[in-house]
């Protein structure tokens, strides 16, 4: 069986690269009827923080990637890791290193071709043990030949085994370190396919090294290229790369921006659409680009409305999560209905969404109860244009009329309302239709653009329909020309 993983590091926020290395392995694993597991890499006590831990899994809840069996964390394990150092060490694998602190630094900055080779002062030594210095642990690396794999991405990767030093797998004060750790959560996960970024292919050969030492299986690698910008640069914050969660707050759906990670990285012909369904129908790991992929934030935006037209009325209301929209709903399915799918058709994220939605279920008059908003609720400057002194008066007569007009047409349907409406204003004799039809949206909107006026009468109803040209009115009557 497939089994494949995502293992962040809590040291910060999950980001795009992060979701899209789970959305892949998510992907290859539940395509295959595999597991896909979640694993925590805690070990590095000093960069780790319980808020990006937080963070990153209330990012991968949103984005529902439902992962199997509960989630390990590497930082309640270190007896395990332990336990197999001292199997390699007592199997000769591993050996205890005494090399000072200053030989280490020397080392350190002599990263040359002897820099391997340094390491193993202490494998098979014959000497005498230095008793001051309190030993790591270091795993035998292959002193000759090549250590290579092939990659499900890019190929046949090589290292000679002659640039790959004899690691330590325990420190000194006896903790584990990072590849060590690694290849044996794997292994013990029963990770067969292990997809992750391109970042970590020198971690490979090291990790085979501890595979091969313990005489696990080693698994299937595929490394991912990085996400870059549209110069090809690495992407950064400035480019609009954000944090998973910061899409959320900008009103991102977790489909949109999975949708749009998927595609960065990942083609099947032209289509640029894809339900979860869909990327599950497609999506061979094989076939992932073996580019770095330049990323285009439009692109989301623009996925992002495709998701938002496609989604049902009731996720709808339950992603909006506004209470006025319960009460109509309570009122009335169909208005709600109209209302939804008017707005859906006109924003491409939830927060304009949201704010679409209570700007027509809000009278302009009545959207803040402070004075001073409350005067600018009407777009001033379609105000000015409108209500001319030549018009005012016209205008003002036309909406009076049609308040009157509306109300014998009670119980009327989204399409009768639009018919109604037009033929109003066709018949009014002194003015264009087109301006009686923008003050009409502005008495109802108190802005120019929105949804169609007929579904603005349908969702509001007559009465409020009458009440918000009345107020408008009143508004108007007080209303000083610039
Ligand atoms: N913890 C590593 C990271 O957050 C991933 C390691 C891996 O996938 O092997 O980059």
């Amino acid at each position: 069986m497939i089994t494949t993983r995502f293992a962040p590091s809590p040291t910060g926020h999950l980001h795009i690269g992060g979701l899209r290395t789970a959305l892949y392995s998510y992907l290859h694993a539940r395509a295959n009827n595999g597991k896909f597991l979640l694993r925590i890499e805690d070990t590095d006590i000093k960069r780790n923080s319980k808020e990006a831990l937080h963070g990153i899994l209330e990012a991968f809840k949103w984005a529902n990637l439902e992962y199997d069996e509960p989630t390990l964390y590497q930082s309640k394990r270190t007896h395990i890791y332990q336990d197999y150092a001292k199997k390699l060490l007592e199997s000769n694998k591993a050996y205890y290193c005494y090399l000072s602190q200053e030989e280490l630094q020397t080392i350190r900055e002599n990263r040359n071709e002897n820099h391997a080779k340094l390491t193993r002062k202490y494998r098979d030594f014959k000497g005498e043990i230095p008793t001051n210095i309190k030993p790591s642990v270091r795993i035998k690396a292959p002193l000759q030949g090549e250590i290579s794999f092939i990659d499900g991405v890019r190929g046949k990767i090589s290292f000679k085994s002659s640039e790959i030093d004899d690691f330590v797998i325990l420190r000194s004060d006896g903790m584990p370190t990072y590849n060590f750790v690694v290849a044996i959560d794997d292994a013990l996960s029963g990770i067969t396919d292990l997809l992750r970024g391109d970042d970590h292919i020198s971690n490979t050969p090291k990790q085979i090294v501890v595979y091969e030492a313990l005489g696990f299986e080693i698994p299937k690698f595929y490394h991912i290229p990085m996400i870059c910008n549209e110069k090809g640069q690495k992407l950064s914050k400035r480019d609009g790369a954000l944090s998973v969660l910061e899409y959320r707050e900008a009103g991102i759906l977790p489909e949109a921006l999975l949708n749009f990670l998927f595609r960065l990285g990942y083609s099947h012909g032209d289509k640029e659409v894809f339900s979860m369904e869909e990327m599950l129908e497609c999506f061979h790991a094989e076939k992932i680009n073996n580019k770095a992929s330049a990323c285009n934030f439009s692109k989301l935006y623009w996925l992002n409305s495709e998701h938002i037209k496609s989604l049902d009325d009731e996720r709808l209301c339950e992603l909006l999560d506004l209470p006025e929209l319960q009460n109509l709903i309570k009122d009335s399915k169909s208005r709600t209905s109209i209302l939804l799918s008017e707005v859906k058709t006109r924003v491409n994220n939830l927060c304009d969404f949201k704010k679409d939605v209570l700007e027509i279920l809000y009278a302009p008059s009545n959207r803040d109860l402070d004075q001073d908003k409350k005067e600018s609720a009407y777009d001033k400057a379609m105000l000015d244009k409108l209500f001319t002194p030549q018009h005012k008066e016209i205008l003002t007569n036309s909406l009076t009329s049609f308040a009157k007009h509306i109300e014998s047409n009670a119980n009327n349907t989204k399409e009768n309302y639009k018919i109604l409406i037009n033929e109003f204003a066709k018949d009014l004799s002194n003015i264009k239709p087109s301006l009686f039809m923008q003050s009409l949206r502005l008495a109802l909107l108190g802005k120019k653009g929105g949804i169609d006026l007929g579904a603005c009468v349908f969702i509001i109803g007559y009465k409020e329909t009458q009440e918000r040209i009345e107020k408008f009115l009143d508004y108007l009557s007080r209303y000083k020309q610039a």
